[in-house]
């Protein structure tokens, strides 16, 4: 057994999962192997992520997650649609998609509070944080 496919084949549940442990999984799971199976954000999207994979898997129940992650200070939800439903219904999936990305937008990733700015820039890199957790992360520094 090849040590670095083992590794990206793992479930990497994160250690901040807590009850949404059981819906990041599922969500890995529908991660072909090689891939790579972690979800690269922080808590407070965990909700959007796991409420987005219930509504796809509604629509599509063997559709395949890519990729989910942070970039750019926006979440990224990458899936393709598994080619057994209607035209129809892979617009509507697309449109669950651009909601969660949308939602995030306006959701602290640290923490899931609901912000009304939408992204904060730093010298390294732009994150989506409320005041406080912005605050926090500037305390630490
Ligand atoms: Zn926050």
């Amino acid at each position: 057994m090849d040590e670095h496919k083992a590794e990206l084949d793992r479930f990497h549940v994160p250690d901040d999962a807590g009850e949404y442990a059981d819906g990041l999984v599922a969500i890995m799971m529908r991660i072909p192997d090689g891939w790579g199976r972690w979800i690269s954000c922080d808590r407070g999207w965990y909700p959007i992520i796991i409420d987005t994979d219930q509504r796809l898997a509604e629509l599509d129940p063997v559709y395949v997650v890519h990729q989910v992650k942070e970039k750019f200070g926006g979440l990224r939800y990458y899936y393709q649609q598994s080619g057994m439903v209607s035209d129809d219904v892979e617009r509507q999936m697309d449109e669950v998609v651009q909601e969660a990305e949308a939602r995030a937008a306006k959701t602290c990733e640290r923490c899931g509070t609901e912000i009304h700015v939408e992204l904060r820039q730093d010298l390294f890199r732009i994150l989506t944080l409320c005041e406080v957790c912005e605050g926090m992360k500037k305390e630490r520094r």
